[in-house]
């Protein structure tokens, strides 16, 4: 039986498996908390937005944000995606993994000039420039090397991607983005800066989206702009359209990415722009559903019957999965083996001194100390997220692809918790 929303995740008798892999077994040889994905959810979710765009001149760059791990990146290069990435540090993973400069867009809205040089020199396909001001500083870094930066300028088309505010980005008050109504002026500047070329226009509109119109509407406002710009003079040769696409945590039913891939297509063709180049930057639609989180029960703490409530504490805690802290988002937690015995209604929540810290509120479950618990949809900004607050070493990460299950990240030791501190001299 599989769960909702993980295809790749299963119940056998008792037993939870990820793509076959028992994680109770996986969780009692490499230890908890740890991470465990699927190669082959990973690859299939990027193959579904690219049968859709067979046929089409197409770039899918995978924000990488979402889940950095080298391997993770790896298995994305060699099936020959492109990568869209936020920081120089993401650029150097990039390279670490055996991806090509040439398939990476770089978007962000505070690059430093260290990080656009090095981008520069290594070859980066394009910078996605978020402001009037980083196109000067862009330009003067890129004459500076005798080089010529190609840009696409991240237009904010001011639409509501009705999702989450902390994770909605393409409205006219959001930090994103150049405005709509300046974007024309924009490109009339980076045209005539020497250090630039111009190469396309791009947008992304917020991040767990369920419904295919904010992707339409963003795709028309952008095409406006094309026309204008081009009208110009000023050829602009792809669209670039951002991530965005939501996964199912709980009862979300996000449009599949093959579906949101043809609308796009057929607005496109609709508007007369069938043959540009489209790039698209999901994150979390591609790695999401990929990965769980394994974690051990280390106190039971019913409270119920005096007034309070049934804690349930974990081995895992906010600064291994901020998700739900920090967005109050909701992920199903499944029993690595189901028992039999009496359920309660338990708060999942972490060691770490902070009432914010919790996974889950008011689950239903039975359980016993020592049991191993799978947090599920964990493999977007879980690990990238993590951080190593209260002192906690970060987990570890197994890959699992047909038969083998393969150590992707050591557990990290305690003494590289403080490997670069130094006592002071007197
Ligand atoms: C975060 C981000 C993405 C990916 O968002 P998801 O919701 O994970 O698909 C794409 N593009 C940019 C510029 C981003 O900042």
């Amino acid at each position: 039986m599989t769960l909702p929303g993980a295809p790749f995740v299963a119940r056998r008798g008792d037993a939870l498996e990820l793509d076959g892999h028992d994680l109770a077994e996986l969780g009692r040889r490499h230890g908890t908390p740890l991470f465990v994905y699927s190669a082959r959810a990973m690859r299939s979710a990027l193959a579904a937005y690219v049968e859709a765009l067979q046929g089409r001149e197409h770039l899918v760059c995978y924000a990488m944000k979402a889940n950095s791990s080298l391997a993770v990146l790896q298995l994305f290069a060699r099936a020959g995606c492109g990568f869209d990435i936020v920081s120089g540090g993401e650029l150097e993973r990039v390279l670490a993994a055996g991806g090509t400069a040439s398939k990476v867009v770089f978007s962000g809205v505070g690059k430093t000039r260290a990080e656009m040089a090095r981008a520069l020199r290594a070859g980066v396909r394009c910078f996605n420039v978020e402001s009037e001001d980083e196109l000067e500083t862009l330009n003067e870094v890129a004459l500076a090397l005798a080089l010529r930066a190609p840009v696409s300028l991240r237009v904010n088309p001011d639409v509501d991607a009705r999702t989450h505010p902390y994770i909605s980005t393409g409205l006219k008050d959001n930090k994103f983005g150049i405005a709509h109504a300046r974007a024309l002026a924009a490109y009339r500047r980076a045209a005539t800066l020497p250090g630039l070329r111009v190469v396309g226009i791009d947008c992304h509109i917020g991040s767990q989206i369920t419904q295919v119109g904010p992707y339409v509407e963003a795709l028309d406002r952008l095409l406006d702009l094309v026309e204008a710009v081009e009208l110009e003079g000023i050829p602009l040769h792809h669209v670039d359209v951002g991530g965005g696409l939501g996964i199912t945590y709980a009862d979300e039913e996000p449009p599949p990415a093959g579906t949101l891939v043809r609308a796009l297509l057929q607005r496109l063709d609709e508007r007369g722009h069938g043959a540009r180049e489209l790039l698209f930057e999901p994150g979390r639609s591609l790695v999401g559903n990929a990965g769980v989180l394994v974690t051990e029960v280390l106190v039971l703490k019913p409270g119920a019957e005096h007034g309070g409530r049934d804690y349930c504490i974990v081995d895992a805690a906010m600064n291994d999965l901020v998700r739900p802290a920090m967005y109050e988002a909701w992920m199903a937690i499944e029993p690595c083996r189901r028992r039999a015995d009496a359920t309660r209604r338990w708060d999942i929540v972490g060691p770490v001194c902070e009432s914010g810290d919790w996974l889950g509120r008011e689950r239903e479950l039975a359980l016993r100390r020592g049991d191993l618990l799978a947090v599920l949809s964990a493999g977007a900004y879980g690990m990238s997220m993590s951080s190593n607050y209260n002192s906690r070493p970060r987990a570890a990460e197994v890959m699992v692809d047909g038969e083998r299950a393969e150590l992707i990240r050591e557990r990290e030791a305690l003494p590289e918790l403080y490997a670069r501190e130094r006592l002071l001299d007197t």
